[in-house]
């Protein structure tokens, strides 16, 4: 069933699971990860970033829309990271059933003004907002999200106005994690204490980035803590790539239905590890 990004997020904040918001722009490794949730019965949100929209055209959109309807679990279609009113707008017109606005690296009053605008719109269509507030980093040029060299970590008292003032659904929160892949000698860290400070004043469900690198533990942790969704890109890209090299070494295959299945495979053993890790296998059931 096609839910927007609210329901799927409320649903997890009473039963306290974290939806896993896989990022895809290939069509194979979205029919794995539909297959999988199926087997799973994992609630999941199909997250597009606009360079991958861009890449995997509006019209793919109307598939993952068809398949969500027939899936026997809930699915949701998520603009990850939208960059203005215009990749929102156009996402919502594509068929989004949730988008993010992510205005962290505008001023605090600025970012207030610019997810305002985004919840009143996205909201008389009947799609929820997630912002962002705080910066998540990035280590990883070759992670194709935002992400500022230098960390800032959300501030609970900002939350609170940030929430009360734009009317978001859900806030991507900056907690110590940094998108992509971290270089060797620097140890990803969450501060749990800082998570636990802003769950204790904002009710909505909270969203975790890039946490790729951080230890099992510790977003384990952090999804009993109170984080509903949780975004994985970085760590299904690396699955599936490297099997692809693998088969690719030989240089006589070239059909995509040959090529593509054990890459297919190598990222849902990934994924299905994200969803045991969540707390959100067999949750299809709570919707
Ligand atoms: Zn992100």
């Amino acid at each position: 069933v096609l839910v927007t990004g609210d329901e799927l997020l409320r649903v997890a904040q009473r039963n306290a699971f974290a939806v896993p918001a896989f990022n895809v722009s290939d069509y194979a490794m979205s029919n794995g990860l539909f297959e999988l949730c199926e087997e799973k019965q994992a609630p999941m949100l199909i997250a597009i970033h606009p360079d991958e929209l861009k890449f995997i055209g509006n019209d793919v959109i109307c598939a993952i829309r068809e398949q969500a309807h027939q899936a026997s679990f809930a699915v949701g279609i998520h603009l990850d990271h939208g960059g203005s009113f215009e990749q929102v707008i156009t996402a919502i017109r594509a068929g989004f059933t949730s988008v993010m606005i992510d205005g962290s690296q505008l001023s605090f009053e600025e970012n207030i003004a610019a997810t305002k605008k985004v919840v009143e719109a996205a909201h008389d269509v009947g799609v929820s907002v997630e912002g962002e507030l705080g910066t998540i980093g990035s280590v990883d040029p070759n992670s194709g999200e935002n992400g500022a060299e230098e960390l800032i970590y959300t501030r609970p008292e900002d939350a609170v106005r940030f929430v009360a003032e734009t009317g978001v659904d859900s806030l991507a929160i900056a907690i110590g994690t940094r998108h992509g892949i971290y270089p060797a000698g620097r140890d990803p860290k969450l501060k749990l204490d800082l998570l636990k400070e802003i769950r204790s004043v904002v009710s909505i469900p909270l969203v975790l980035h890039g946490g790729s690198d951080n230890p099992d533990a510790e977003i384990a942790q952090a999804v009993q803590l109170g984080i509903c969704k949780v975004n994985i890109s970085t760590d299904i890209k690396v699955a599936y790539f490297t099997k692809l090299r693998e088969v690719l070494r030989d240089p006589a295959v070239r059909e995509p239905n040959v090529i593509a299945p054990p890459a297919v495979a190598a990222m849902k053993v990934v994924a299905a590890h994200k969803i045991e890790l969540f707390n959100a296998g067999d949750k299809a059931r709570c919707f």
